[in-house]
């Protein structure tokens, strides 16, 4: 992508009423507008930030065996009359009313949906267990929007929904979603912990959630330091992985157990703040019962499957990995989700060898680079590059670019090497 032609619009001055890092880099690198109070136009580099999430999300539950569909955002408040959470879910729904005075509202979550879908269509126990999830917009009309993205009023959600037809099969799909999860963050690039969490609005009894640690995060949590050399895709099994996720201590403060925690060597205790990024919970027959899903068993008899649903902030995480990854310069993110994997700096616009090797470089390294081609400085070339936080910048000059040269620079570490042009595109690709 040519930045001359892009719409990328970076500001230098910090907007004044964006609080935390965040926020502010992710309106000064012009990756998303607020359009409304907690409500954001995600522009073209945001919009592949969230796509590159959204595709790793994807893969990870793929291999986890779940399915994709694509539910509406929209809903009939009648199928939340069954579930007994339209009264109970509060203002935080937004109902709106259509032409015909029908009730509807902004779906906050969709478990009474796919459950009137299963409902619908799985009517043996020969059919599950089944896994379903979605890739959507979700509205909750927050007290407090605040944080741009980290707590929207719209924001888009993965949600995922288990069917199983006991207790057993149910912490089965449990404990795979937690090692998907944790997989998931892992190829983003970021350490989120899972933590012993309250159920809220979704009901059921067991629940974690996946904590991004952030001094500005909204929760408070204490963790064993064990948690800090976790690698998921080491993991010997799906049990053995549970397992050792669910004995090292990690809890938010709403579920701190002060005995437990007191068991801890004091040198591993560690106690901060987190942004939660998702959240997966069992809930049993709590859906299927109240609104009267059964499958036939092979006996004959009803049987109510137990669910549970799970659900990672994939907006939020664009805003939490900012969070968590950036300096006064800028952002510096993570190759897997970077909107561009590289810069092309040109520092000499017009010069014959230089816009050849810049022109060759972005050709070779196609959509997922920004070729920064404006007639600018050098000064504010660099400057917008560090803000934007690419994983590499390729700065080419007539001086290197007489001799065939470029400097590569990698943002997280500052490092810089002079390369011939080949070395830092496979540098690049590596
Ligand atoms: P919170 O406690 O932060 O309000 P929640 O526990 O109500 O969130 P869940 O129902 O667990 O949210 O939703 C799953 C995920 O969706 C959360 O882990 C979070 O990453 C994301 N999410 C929830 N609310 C918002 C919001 N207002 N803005 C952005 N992302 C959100
Ligand atoms: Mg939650």
């Amino acid at each position: 992508m040519r930045l001359s032609q892009s719409l990328i619009p970076t500001l230098k001055e910090t907007p004044a009423d964006a609080q935390i890092a965040s926020h502010r880099l992710m309106l000064r690198a012009g990756l998303v507008r607020q359009m409304a109070s907690g409500i954001y136009a995600w522009l073209p580099a945001g919009l592949r930030v969230l796509n590159k999430i959204s595709a790793i999300v994807r893969e990870e539950q793929a291999a986890a065996g779940a399915q994709e569909l694509l539910m509406p955002t929209i809903q009939s408040a009648d199928l939340w009359r069954e579930s007994g959470r339209y009264e109970a879910y509060g203002k935080e729904m937004l109902r709106i009313t259509d032409r015909h005075e029908r009730d509807l509202l902004y779906g906050p979550t969709n478990e009474e949906m796919i459950t009137a879908i299963m409902r619908e269509s799985v009517k043996s126990y020969r059919e599950l267990p089944q896994n379903l999830y979605h890739i959507q917009w979700k509205f909750r009309d927050e007290v407090r929007p605040r944080f741009g993205v980290l707590r929207g009023r719209e924001f888009l959600m993965k949600d995922g929904y288990g069917f199983d037809l006991d207790y057993a099969g149910a912490l089965l799909t449990y404990k795979k979603m937690m090692l998907a999860y944790m997989r998931t963050f892992q190829r983003i690039g970021i350490t989120a912990i899972p933590m012993r969490a309250d159920t809220g609005q979704i009901g059921g009894d067991l629940s974690h959630e996946f904590h991004i640690l952030a001094p500005t995060g909204e929760s408070g949590v204490f963790y064993d330091a064990a948690f800090e050399a976790g690698d998921p895709s080491a993991a010997a099994s799906v049990e053995a992985f549970y397992e050792q996720m669910t004995t090292i201590y990690a809890a938010t403060d709403e579920k701190h157990d002060l005995a437990a925690w007191e068991k801890i060597p004091a040198e591993r205790k560690r106690e901060g703040r987190g942004i939660e990024v998702g959240q997966i919970f069992y809930f049993g027959k709590k859906y299927s019962e109240s609104m009267n899903f059964t499958v036939t068993g092979q006996d004959g008899t009803k049987i109510f499957p137990e669910m549970g649903s799970y659900g990672i902030g994939v907006s939020r995480l664009a805003g939490a990995i900012i969070e968590a990854c950036h300096d006064e310069a800028g952002i510096i993110w993570p190759d897997a989700i970077a909107p561009f994997r590289a810069a092309i700096l040109n520092l000499r616009q017009g010069d014959a060898a230089t816009d050849k090797i810049c022109g060759d470089l972005h050709e070779k390294l196609g959509q997922d680079c920004l070729y920064d081609d404006r007639e600018e400085r050098a000064g504010a070339k660099f400057a917008e590059a560090d803000l934007m936080g690419h994983p590499w910048q390729i700065i080419a000059g007539p001086r290197g670019a007489a001799n065939g040269q470029v400097e590569l620079k990698r943002r997280a570490t500052g490092e810089r090497f002079e390369l011939s042009v080949a070395d830092a595109l496979a540098k690049v690709l590596s």
